[in-house]
């Protein structure tokens, strides 16, 4: 087992990793830029260490910064957790070149899998079903326009390199498409500095289901179920749920193979989620693949009763997988929300700032995973995400009485946060039936 790892990240993610740490018995480095200097997480550390202003740019995002730390710290691996360098594959070269351990999958693997453009090309040669649409990147805006009228409208301009719903444009026709390809390369330039774009039909109206998979490095994978990510605010997910409400078994499984399929195919290892849209139909297709640990990760731990995160460790620390499929077993109904500090009364702007007043919910089946607490500040240089509510029942309905009870138990204050918007969503009685699709929220709220 790993005996010392530095954690590469902030927040809730970082408290999560240095939990399941303790567990295992491995110490912990945290690093911390100067805003985050009062955080808990940094107290369950067994060290931590100051790499920078608040600025992204000069501590979480900053390589040199972080694996001098991990020099001086003495580390074996750093753990990178989600956002901020856990899908740079230049981060994970600088981990293998000097030789350190990095949690998470080969350098090869991630620029694979990185790569939307060529993803689409392994999961076709692993037979799975992609959505119809360019065969690669397309630089030349007439061809593009070409082909959007061959696949008819809608049809969705994606970035190649694409992360986080940034680089993406719906269009329905030809008039829109020259704008629209444009700024969704200029858009993927600033955001990824790589402008190429690809093609892909508009599914309308689909549930955006994802497979869990862990791999080891001796090519043994397993399938933890999938997720439900439908509820989505302009393409970032609010709410997930696990198991996905409408799949029948067979589905299920077809889905399940078909995403390990990609991940063999791929020379995989370690944690890794892979992405698909569902239409009424029940046909799924590959969209892509995120290397890493997701925010989304609880329910499929509550539902399976495994802690991903050890899983994550062990894998990084050379053990072979040894249980077999059969021995995953999906007990129950789990939904998480994203409490995030935004006022949903104003467009969802950030709103960050002091907590003066914090009771998180308790009680049967509920778990918090949260970095704050009361007199926290939080602060406007990172991601929103203040908290994830997660609650574990026998049934959906039950799982949703509880989600309701709790969320309505959450004091957070005085800052705006996604509680409200979480509550109306929980209460609608589509989402109770499960009439739910990726654009839900937008048409319904
Ligand atoms: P990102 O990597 O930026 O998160 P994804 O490819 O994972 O982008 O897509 C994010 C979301 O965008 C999906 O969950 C879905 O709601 C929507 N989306 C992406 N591709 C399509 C498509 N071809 N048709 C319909 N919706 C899509």
């Amino acid at each position: 087992m790993l005996s010392r790892i530095l954690i590469a990240n902030r927040g809730e993610i970082a408290l999560r990793i240095i939990r399941a740490c303790r567990e295992l018995g491995i110490e912990t480095v945290a690093v911390y830029s100067e805003a985050d200097k009062d955080a808990p997480y940094l107290q369950l550390a067994d060290e931590a260490i100051c790499i920078g202003p608040p600025d992204c740019a000069q501590s979480y995002l900053n390589v040199p910064r972080i694996i001098s730390a991990a020099e001086v710290a003495d580390v074996e691996a750093i753990h990178p957790g989600y956002g901020f360098l856990a899908e740079n594959s230049h981060f994970a070269r600088v981990c293998r070149d000097c030789g350190i351990g990095f949690i998470g999958p080969s350098v090869e693997a991630m620029e694979l899998l990185g790569d939307k453009v060529a993803a689409r090309k392994l999961a076709s040669k692993a037979s799975v079903p992609v959505v119809p649409g360019s065969d690669g990147v397309i630089e030349d805006e007439s061809e593009a326009l070409k082909l959007a009228n061959k696949m008819g409208y809608p049809v969705i301009i994606k970035a190649a390199a694409g992360g986080g719903g940034r680089g993406m444009r719906v269009v329905h026709n030809d008039i829109s498409f020259r704008s629209a390809f444009n700024a969704a390369r200029a858009e993927a330039d600033v955001a990824f500095g790589n402008s190429s774009v690809y093609l892909e039909k508009f599914i309308v109206e689909p549930r955006h289901v994802e497979v869990q998979i862990m791999a080891d490095n001796e090519g043994n994978a397993l399938h933890f179920y999938e997720r439900d990510c439908s509820i989505q605010r302009r393409h970032q997910k609010m709410i997930e749920e696990s198991p996905c409400p409408v799949l029948d078994k067979h589905t299920r499984e077809e889905l399940c193979e078909s995403a390990l399929r990609i991940i063999k195919e791929a020379d995989y290892s370690n944690a890794v989620t892979v992405e698909f849209l569902l239409d009424d139909d029940r046909n799924y297709y590959f969209i892509e693949a995120n290397t890493r640990i997701q925010v989304e990760h609880p329910v499929t731990e509550m539902v399976t009763g495994h802690d991903l995160i050890k899983w994550q460790l062990k894998i990084a620390s050379g053990h072979t997988i040894k249980t077999s499929q059969r021995n995953i077993k999906l007990n129950g109904t789990a939904i998480e929300c994203r409490i995030n500090a935004e006022d949903p009364e104003n467009n969802f702007a950030p709103c960050p700032g002091t907590i003066t007043r914090y009771i998180p919910p308790g009680g049967p089946g509920v778990r918090v995973d949260t970095h704050v607490h009361q007199g926290w500040t939080v602060s406007p240089n990172y991601d929103s995400m203040i908290a994830k509510l997660i609650v574990h029942q026998r049934t959906r309905t039950e799982a949703i009485t509880t989600m309701r009870r709790a969320l309505q138990e959450f004091v957070i204050e005085p800052i705006k946060t996604t509680i409200p918007a979480c509550l109306d969503i929980l209460s609608h009685n589509l989402f109770v039936k499960s009439k739910i699709d990726t654009g839900f929220v937008e048409r319904n709220f």
